[in-house]
């Protein structure tokens, strides 16, 4: 192997200087900072770190006073260094000389009414000074932007110093197209331009090109760019550390350039290490460096070039590895070079050891696949709940997509009851259990059996008969509304649902609807839950005894009529009874002979008992009783006898019907009420009979 070194590699006349000038200023008594690192070369900085050189940045250095204020070879502006001054600081200026000279010129051009035109990088410290010293100088990046620039009279163009000699002639160039009397100054840096004179040079002779310096460095990535045009194998490094030994094995001349900021150093220890090498050590320094890898493995690689359609990475291989398009994210695909760049780490997965061209094929893509069925492996094994999304259903279950992966909930394990139509779960984010996971099969299978399960029992857990709750109306059947109260339904019966008569559910209720419910009654065996709604309403009687006293009169219409008497509703679900004694002054002898079904009357309130809920009532109290004379007097006849007789039949017959019909709890209705009333109604007529 035969290693060549680039003339003109390494430090320039201006770095060096500043390196000079800086170390002079180490380990003195007042403190010292470089204004921004001093060069871009970590190693240099942090050489001087160790000297006690410290690097600051502009915010900072305005609050510092009595200190060694190292000013880096790009240079800054006047006013800064004004600024600094007055601050008591020792200001050592190091900016290169080259650089002295642009500011000088283009000043001088300035006052002699020329357009200052600066081809560069905007945010480059160098840039940002050179700016600083006119009043308007324009700074133009590209062609682009200088096609911008037009029908300007006297136009004075400078370079950065770092910039190719091609790239500033092809602007300036463009610059004189549209404007009059374009003054082009060259002011391209010799070191640089000779530098990079010999790396072009270098690279047309040699199998890989080595280009050693910062990774930020802006003269680097020009060498690195020209190298690149001329070789085809170039490896960017910023020391000896990144030197890839196992790539060079198979290269027979390999040429060396360092940019401007790179120590002699950092370019010695380099060559030293390839030149130490015999042929037989690098094979073994190859073997003891490269890293095992498979197929399937996912491992961490270094950029090493970016085209348009293909990402070269270094993963300390026997090979490089290479990211075609394809094996890109959607993002990456879009434009490679926004999102890679050179000396980036990157994780890639191992697609195959060699694609046929000799490069291992490696993915970006699958990286994130690979990540997934891992965390996927440990939720499995933990027994840890996945979230997933169903997509998808067929005869046997549904499809979900889990990090991105697809998997299979059987119907079976969908909950832990049967369910008929799941295709209605589509759309839905679920709490998933892995059952099985085969990777390499790509087959992952989940269940949501256990976690409905498991919500099921923390509801019923929750519930309590009496309890007041909030559910939602799923279902109308014609003997009840269905209401979900969370995963679990219940059921509130018709005759539940209002004091009054229901006829239909539907009637009074909506699908969808919000209702709150108390819970009568829980069977967690049946999984049943009963609930009522009625029984937080307010009861039609109560409201009655709240707004009506004995003695008020009311109107109310007849809804049946017993012999005893005629039950009237005097408002909806309350009723009072009309005994038979009184409808009329009259001897009435059947309620049907003066009324009717469907009749509305006014009645005056007689009683009204809250604990029986009975209301009782009367037609005659409201009409003037006539005078004694005009009173028939009753006689005891054979009819009365027979009466007397009816009346002891009626009165075992209504016991019957009181003990038989209706519970006790049967407070809605009058009856025990009216049993009663015809019980002392017939005692009445028993007295009257004994006169
Ligand atoms: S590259 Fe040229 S301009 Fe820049 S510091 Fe070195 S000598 Fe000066």
């Amino acid at each position: 192997m035969k290693v060549i070194v680039a003339e003109n590699s390494g430090f320039c006349g201006g770095v060096r200087r500043s390196v000079e000038l800086a170390n002079n200023e180490s380990n003195k008594e007042n403190k010292s900072y470089t204004l921004g690192p001093l060069v871009h070369n970590p190693t240099q900085v942090k050489m001087l770190e160790d000297k006690g050189v410290e690097v600051i940045d502009e915010n900072k250095v305005r609050e510092i006073s009595n200190a060694n204020i190292i000013i880096r070879s790009h240079g800054i502006s006047q006013k800064l260094k004004d600024e600094l001054k007055k601050n008591s600081n020792n200001v050592v200026d190091a900016t290169c000389p080259v650089l002295i000279n642009i500011y000088k010129k283009i000043k001088r051009k300035e006052d002699d009414g020329y357009q200052i035109v600066i081809v560069g990088d905007k945010e480059h410290p160098e840039i940002k000074a050179m700016a600083s010293y006119v009043n308007n100088g324009i700074i133009v990046k590209d062609e682009t932007e200088a096609k911008n620039i037009t029908n300007i009279s006297k136009l004075y163009v400078v370079s950065q110093t770092t910039n190719r000699i091609d790239f500033f002639e092809n602007i300036a160039h463009e610059l004189e197209k549209t404007n009059d009397d374009v003054v082009i100054e060259n002011t391209i840096c010799n070191a640089t331009r000779l530098r990079q004179e010999a790396c072009l040079s270098l690279s047309k002779k040699v199998d890989c090109m080595i280009v050693i310096g910062g990774f930020n460095s802006s003269n680097t990535n020009k060498l690195y760019q020209i190298a690149q045009k001329y070789c085809k194998n170039v490896l960017r490094i910023e020391t000896v550390k990144d030197l890839p030994l196992q790539k060079l094995s198979k290269f027979n001349i390999i040429g060396v350039i360092a940019g401007a900021s790179t120590p002699d150093s950092v370019i010695e220890e380099v060559v030293n290490r390839m030149d130490d090498l015999t042929n037989e050590e690098l094979m073994n320094s190859i073997d003891d460096s490269m890293k095992k890898i498979y197929p399937r493995d996912v491992v961490t690689g270094t950029i090493i070039d970016v085209k348009d359609d293909e990402v070269f990475v270094d993963i300390q291989y026997r090979a490089d590895g290479i990211v075609k398009l394809d094996e890109m994210t959607e993002e990456e695909r879009e434009n490679p070079k926004n999102h890679f760049e050179v000396g980036q780490e990157v994780e890639v997965y191992v697609i195959k050891l060699d694609d046929g061209e000799g490069n291992v094929a490696l993915s970006t893509r699958r990286v994130e696949g690979m990540k997934n069925w891992k965390a996927l492996r440990d939720a499995y094994e933990n027994k840890e709940t996945v979230k997933g999304d169903v997509v998808g259903s067929n005869k046997g279950g549904l499809t979900v997509k889990v990090m991105g992966i697809n998997g299979f909930v059987p119907a079976s394990q969908i909950a832990p009851y049967f369910v008929k139509n799941f295709k209605k779960f589509v759309g839905e984010h679920w709490d998933l259990k892995i059952i099985s996971i085969d990777e390499r099969k790509n087959r992952l299978v989940l269940s949501r059996k256990d976690i409905v399960e498991e919500k099921l029992d923390e509801q019923w857990d929750e519930l309590e008969e009496g309890q007041v709750i909030t559910g939602k109306v799923a279902r109308l059947t014609d003997f009840g509304a269905f209401i979900e109260i969370g995963s679990l339904d219940g059921l509130l019966h018709v005759s539940d649902i209002a004091w009054t008569r229901v006829e239909y559910p539907r009637d009074v209720l909506n699908i969808g609807d919000d209702i709150e419910v108390k819970i009568l009654k829980l069977n967690k065996e049946k999984n049943r839950i009963s609930l009522g709604r009625k029984q937080l309403l307010e009861k039609p009687f109560t409201e009655f005894v709240n707004t009506h006293e004995v003695g008020d009169v009311i109107t109310g219409k007849v809804v049946n009529l017993l012999d005893f008497g005629a039950f009237v509703e005097v408002q909806d679900g309350v009723e009072g009874l009309i005994h038979v004694s009184e409808i009329s002054w009259d001897h009435v002898e059947k309620p049907s002979d003066e009324l009717n079904v469907g009749d509305e009357v006014e009645v005056k309130i007689l009683s009204i008992d809250p604990e029986e809920e009975k209301i009782g009532l009367s037609i005659k109290a409201l009409k003037e009783a006539p005078e004694r004379s005009e009173r028939k007097p009753r006689r005891r006849d054979n009819n009365d006898n027979k009466n007397r007789f009816n009346a002891k039949a009626k009165r075992k017959s209504a016991q019957k019907e009181s003990s038989d019909d209706f519970g006790d709890n049967d407070l809605n209705n009058n009856i025990g009420f009216a049993i009663e009333e015809m019980l002392s109604g017939i005692e009445i007529d028993e007295e009257s009979s004994d006169e």
